[in-house]
């Protein structure tokens, strides 16, 4: 028996430790299977002009429609794609899914030609030296123009690798898509490092958000953030808008975009593309 403690002491059987182990080979299995049975969707939220409200673009996220656990939000599976690798297949699908599907709306409904789409990029992805020859096989398939293409990265990426990062983000933006920082405030840029990396948009995240117009604190915060944005001549994107008092104050700040349950939660690619349909319908102006 393993003696209690002490120099030589020698392995402890814990239960927790093989349970977890156990639990993080199934996952991992599952989620291999989920990919090879084309179980992974793209549900889309869309992003509006500020002051307006005017739907510009959407942005694209997973679900995974499983067949006992029924649909599976991201929080639950990115991490452990990550960890797996997964995500580089997975990523993979999730942005030719969403040119596609985007390319189509833009093509088919008629006002709808330069709607954006947004799709998030996971730190992994970034390591695989094909990401680059991956997103050119996206755009060029697809036929979507690059210049509505978004890639949203956060900010602990830009932290990993810093010149290689600033090379990788200069060859994307060579194929004409745009760079957004994803979640921006909860990781530890600054204002010196921002400007090494060519990007184009912040995007503010919801935990700035969510105060702004009950604690002054929050508000000034928010500002100064909005105002980091405007230094580096960014546009900016608030996350998580839910109050119509956050889209004016907001807006009167000078944040550019706005994207939040306000103004519409994910949904289908044929509930948002509906969305889009209404809103450049023959009475929009
Ligand atoms: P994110 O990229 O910051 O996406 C925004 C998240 O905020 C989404 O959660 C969206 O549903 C949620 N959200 C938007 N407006 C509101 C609001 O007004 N209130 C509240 N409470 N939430 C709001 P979702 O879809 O669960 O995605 C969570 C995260 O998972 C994403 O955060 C992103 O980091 C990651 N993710 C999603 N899809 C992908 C993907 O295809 N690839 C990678 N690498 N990550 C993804
Ligand atoms: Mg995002
Ligand atoms: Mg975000
Ligand atoms: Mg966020």
């Amino acid at each position: 028996a393993a003696k209690a403690g002490g120099r030589d002491r020698i392995a402890v059987f814990d239960p927790s430790m093989y349970t977890a182990a156990v639990q993080e080979a199934e996952g991992r299995t599952d989620l291999e299977r989920g990919l090879a049975a084309n179980e992974f969707v793209v549900n889309y939220q869309p992003i509006v002009d500020l002051p307006s409200g005017k739907l510009v673009g959407v942005e694209a996220l997973a679900r995974w429609q499983h067949p006992e656990r029924g649909l599976v939000a991201p929080d639950a599976f990115i991490a452990q794609a990550e960890r797996t690798g997964l995500i580089v297949a997975l990523g993979a699908h999730i942005l030719r899914v969403a040119c596609f599907e985007v390319a189509r709306w833009q093509r088919d409904i008629p006002g709808a030609e330069n709607v954006r789409v947004s799709i998030n990029l996971s730190a992994r992805q970034f390591q695989e030296k094909d990401l680059v020859d991956t997103v050119r096989s996206a755009l060029t398939d697809s036929g979507i123009n690059p210049g509505l293409v978004v890639l949203e990265i956060t900010e602990s990426l830009l932290m990993q690798d810093v010149d290689a990062t600033v090379v990788t983000l200069h060859e994307l933006r060579d194929l004409g898509v745009r760079i957004a920082i994803d979640d921006f405030g909860t990781g530890y840029s600054s204002l010196s490092y921002l400007r090494r990396f060519p990007i184009d948009i912040l995007k503010i995240d919801k935990a700035f958000i969510d105060g702004i117009t009950i604690d002054s604190d929050d508000a000034t915060l928010a500002e100064a953030v909005v105002g980091l944005g405007k230094a580096l001549r960014l546009s900016t994107v608030a996350e998580g808008i839910e109050h119509i008092d956050q889209q004016s104050m907001l807006s009167d700040l000078g944040v550019t975009y706005g994207q939040g349950y306000l103004f519409a939660k994910p949904g289908t690619a044929d509930e948002i593309a509906e969305m889009v349909r209404e809103h450049y319908g023959p009475d929009y102006d």
